[in-house]
């Protein structure tokens, strides 16, 4: 698809005159939501007339599912239900932004509505005080699929001086991320930090810490922002684990965990029984950490590549070629978190940090 040069005929300016007039005290919604790939979002807007101070103020809604992938043309009325809401840093103003749970016409979950349980399963540890911070890597692509600012059919130089990296040459897409990374600030998204990764056009962002179902809330109202902003740029933010094969680093999303006891003075025996209660099940947390269930993974666990084997547990302190990681400081204070390295970059916050609750806290 190329760009349909809108722009040119509205010009910025022009698009600017539109934004600024008054609202006549109506104040724009904008319903988000998970599509049926479990990876991409869709959203649709509202007109409502007061401002919204909870999700929960805001009606259920509907769209039509045959569209998504998320049920068929026969019955095809998917209700969506606002769950969190967020300051909007496109439209401004009084104009909000809402994430919202996808249900069936029994009011089920649908398939790719992954917070419904990972919310049971945070009450139930609610007293553990669990926290996350996950680091979410993507790879900036132009509207032909190829990473941004790399030569047409070649490659750059090879990796080294691209990660946290400074310079003409030395990195690319710096705007994006700067604009991304104050859109969350605006919205009220817990966004940690960003750093430019390994491989060029390669980026991250770490959103944390986040108590509970906070963690996927923010992080896909983040990638929503993401989506959205590369949208205006003209280009395209891939959460693909490994967009490039060969020599150059894939994309994860690093989930960074820990509850009240590993917080406290020497909680490193507790961080320690998380870890051996991880390695005894490896299969289900590769199952829970990308949306085809290891199969996106596999390209990117290689054991090469700051990463570990997709079929084999290990954890370290301060290794990155491990499943499992323990800051070094951590190991130092005895007390902190750990970092499980496998989640996918297009993983599913939800089922990420369901997968270590149930692990790890029950
Ligand atoms: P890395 O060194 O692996 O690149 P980052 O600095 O990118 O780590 O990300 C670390 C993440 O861990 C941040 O999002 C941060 O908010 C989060 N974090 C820090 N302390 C804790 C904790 N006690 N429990 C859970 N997450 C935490
Ligand atoms: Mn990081
Ligand atoms: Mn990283
Ligand atoms: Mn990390």
């Amino acid at each position: 698809m190329t760009s349909t040069g809108v722009h040119t005929i509205l010009g910025q300016s022009g698009l600017k005159r539109f934004a600024e007039l008054d609202q006549n005290n109506k104040v724009q919604v904008m319903y988000v939501w998970i599509d049926g790939s479990g990876e991409h979002c869709r959203c649709k807007t509202k007109t409502v007339d007061f401002e919204p101070t909870e999700a929960s103020q805001l009606p259920v809604w509907n769209f039509d599912g045959s569209s998504t992938g998320q049920a068929v043309g026969k019955n095809s009325d998917v209700f969506i239900k606002p769950v969190a809401l967020f300051r909007d840093p496109l439209r401004g103003g009084k104009n909000k932004l809402v994430l919202c749970e996808a249900f069936n016409y029994e009011m089920k979950p649908v398939a790719t509505n992954k917070r419904a349980t990972c919310m049971a399963a945070m009450e139930k540890c609610k007293d553990q005080k669990p926290w996350f911070g996950i680091e979410q890597e993507y790879t900036l692509l132009d509207l032909d699929g190829y990473p941004l600012g790399w030569p047409k059919g070649g490659f750059p130089q090879p990796q080294g001086p691209y990660y946290c990296g400074v310079g003409g040459g030395r990195v690319v897409g710096r705007e994006v991320v700067e604009a991304h990374y104050r859109a969350c600030l605006y919205a009220g998204i817990k966004i940690a930090g960003t750093n430019a990764e390994v491989m060029p056009a390669q980026w991250e962002f770490q959103i944390g810490p986040c108590e509970g179902i906070e963690e996927g809330d923010h992080l896909w109202m983040a990638r929503f922002l993401l989506a959205r902003i590369c949208e205006e740029a003209g280009i395209i933010a891939s959460l693909d684990p490994k967009p490039i094969p060969g020599d150059w680093n894939g994309a994860g999303a690093h989930c960074n965990f820990s509850t009240e006891c590993m917080r406290q003075e020497n909680g490193l025996p507790a961080i320690e029984e998380a870890v051996d209660k991880l390695s005894k099940r490896h299969d289900y947390h590769i199952r829970m950490y990308d949306p085809n269930e290891g199969r996106d993974n596999e390209r990117r666990l290689t054991g090469a590549h700051e990463t570990s084997d997709i079929h084999t547990f290990s954890a370290g302190v301060a290794n990155r070629g491990c499943s499992i990681r323990i800051p070094r400081q951590c190991s130092a204070d005895k007390k902190g978190y750990l970092e499980d390295r496998r989640p996918s970059s297009n993983c599913d916050p939800y089922s990420v940090t369901e997968a270590m609750i149930t692990t790890c806290c029950f």
